[in-house]
This record gives structure tokens, C-alpha cells and sequence, in this order.
């Protein structure tokens, strides 16, 4: 399927690997020129040269997204964008009770305040310019909460309930805003999962994995390939008419009629 945004410019954010590599990965397939953002310089580089090899433009930008000044520069390279895909690191897992004001307060910052800040900084050019694609990667953890990442059901529903709002508001301009939320993926963040959940049971990451594949109604992790087909489709000509919606990528894990 032509996905009919040849030559447009996207932003993606935290895209140096895992989801946001396979959302830059797959709008670099559709023709999408690209600026991708990470903290690490080097790793951030040698994404950026494969993305370059499918034929787009790439800029890379090494900075933290979620403090004022990685977004000023980062929002500075990106220029007019057509496409925005905001993205960063999760927060830690851990246990309700432990949680102080400041840890509510790191993990608002960066999973709620600063795609909403991406978000304000980029809507009023697309508006402008009558056509515009955001997509959010939040967690199915908006749908379903996840116990040891408090943190994240927390902060990402707060970002949730401004997109359902803010949506309505820019769809007359031609400006769509939905959220992706990944269920389990085998990506480095998930490694890690894995690793402190086998920690904390004295049991071997493998064994965690291999439990966690099987509660997924389809056997297994999802791949950041799938999840950047979906990215790409919802930045695409054709989801003209999807607006404010969670699409949930999980293989079924979610157990709910809706
Ligand atoms: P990942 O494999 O660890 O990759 C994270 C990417 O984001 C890397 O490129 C990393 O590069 C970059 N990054 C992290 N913090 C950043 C920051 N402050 N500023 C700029 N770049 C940053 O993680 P992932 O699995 O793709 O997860 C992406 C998001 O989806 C996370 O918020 C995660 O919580 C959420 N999620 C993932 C899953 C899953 O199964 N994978 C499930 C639910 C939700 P640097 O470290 O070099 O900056």
C-alpha cells in the first residue's frame, strides 16, 4: 500500500532503537524524511545511517527529550514538521508505597508534560499548514494498569486524557493525534523488565521472558517492526478519519471485550 507521505518531513523522538528505530524505520520506508532524537550520541548515529540507507534524508539530534533544552534543540533542527512521533524512556518500575512526590513528579515530566510540550510546540504549524500527523507512544498500561509501573499508569493517563481532548480541537485543521500503546515487545526496555523481575524472583531473565510470552494470547513478544507498520499507517493518507483514538498492540494480552 502507497502510505502517500513520500517527501514528508517527520520528527520522531527516543528513536535510536527499539519502538521509536521501528516508527523511523518504517516512515523511512514510506519515503518520510526524518530528524530522530536520543541521549547517546553513538548509537544514535549508526540509526541514523540505516535509515539513510533506504534513501530519506536524516538529521540526528543527540539530547535528552525530556528537559527544556534537548527539546529546544531538537524542535530547532526539526523545523516545519508534517509528522510527529513522541517518545522516551519509561519510567522505573518499583511499588506504590514507595514513591516520593519527586519520582511523580520526574515521570510527568517525561511521559506527560513533554509530549505535551513536543505537541504544543509543533500542532500550530500543521494547523496552519492543514495537514498534520501525531502519534504518542504511551503503554498498554493506560488500559490496563501494571502493577510494578505505577509510574507510567500514572503519568500516561494524564497525557491520555489531554489527547482526547486536544485531538477534537485540531481535527477541523486536518491534524490527527492518536496514541500507540505497546503491550510487551522485545526491545531493550523489556530486556531490562525481564532482568529486574527475574532479580527480584531468583530466577533466570530467560524463564521470565519465556512465562511472559505465554500469558500473550499470541505466543510471544511483538517485534518494533510491527509497531512501526502501525505507526507509519496511522501517519499515512489513508487514517485521514482516526482521531484521538488507543490503538492497543499487545497480541491479545489485554483480556477486555473493548
Ligand atoms: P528502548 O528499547 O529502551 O529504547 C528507548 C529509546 O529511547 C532509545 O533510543 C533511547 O536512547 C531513547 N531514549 C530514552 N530516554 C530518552 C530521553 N530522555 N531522551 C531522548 N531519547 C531517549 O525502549 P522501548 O522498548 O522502545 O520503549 C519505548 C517507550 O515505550 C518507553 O517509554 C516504554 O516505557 C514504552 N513501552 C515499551 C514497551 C515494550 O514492551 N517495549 C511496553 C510498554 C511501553 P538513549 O538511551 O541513548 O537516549
Amino acid at each position: 500500500m502507497d502510505l502517500g507521505i513520500k517527501g514528508r518531513r517527520a520528527l520522531v523522538c527516543a528513536a535510536s532503537k527499539g519502538l521509536g528505530y521501528g516508527c523511523a524505520e518504517a516512515l523511512a520506508e514510506a519515503g518520510v524524511d526524518l530528524v530522530i532524537n536520543a541521549r547517546g550520541e553513538a548509537a544514535l548515529e549508526s540509526a541514523a545511517e540505516r535509515l539513510r540507507a533506504k534513501g530519506v534524508r536524516v538529521t540526528a539530534v543527540a539530547a535528552d527529550i525530556t528537559t527544556a533544552e534537548g527539546q529546544a534543540r531538537v524542535l530547532a533542527a526539526a523545523g516545519d514538521v508534517d509528522i510527529l512521533v513522541t517518545n522516551a524512556g519509561g519510567p522505573p518500575p518499583g511499588i506504590w508505597s514507595n514513591w516520593s512526590r519527586a519520582d511523580f513528579i520526574d515521570a510527568l515530566d517525561k511521559s506527560m508534560l513533554t509530549p505535551i510540550a513536543l505537541m504544543q510546540a509543533c500542532l500550530p504549524g500543521m494547523m496552519t499548514r492543514g495537514w498534520g500527523r501525531v502519534v504518542n507512544i504511551t503503554s498498554r498500561s493506560v488500559k490496563a494498569p501494571i502493577p510494578q509501573l505505577g509510574l507510567s499508569n500514572t503519568a500516561r493517563t494524564g497525557l491520555t486524557g489531554f489527547v482526547a481532548g486536544t485531538s477534537r480541537q485540531v481535527a477541523p485543521s486536518g491534524v490527527t493525534i492518536n496514541n500507540l500503546l505497546p503491550g510487551a515487545h522485545a526491545t531493550d526496555r523489556t530486556l531490562e523488565l525481564d532482568g529486574a523481575a527475574a532479580e527480584a524472583r531468583g530466577v533466570p531473565r530467560e524463564e521470565v521472558a519465556a512465562a511472559n510470552a505465554a500469558a500473550i494470547p499470541v505466543g510471544r513478544y511483538g517485534t518494533p517492526q510491527e509497531f512501526g507498520a502501525m505507526c507509519a499507517f496511522l501517519c499515512s493518507v489513508h487514517a485521514g478519519f482516526i482521531v484521538g483514538q488507543n490503538i492497543l498492540l499487545d497480541g491479545g494480552a489485554v483480556n477486555a471485550t473493548i
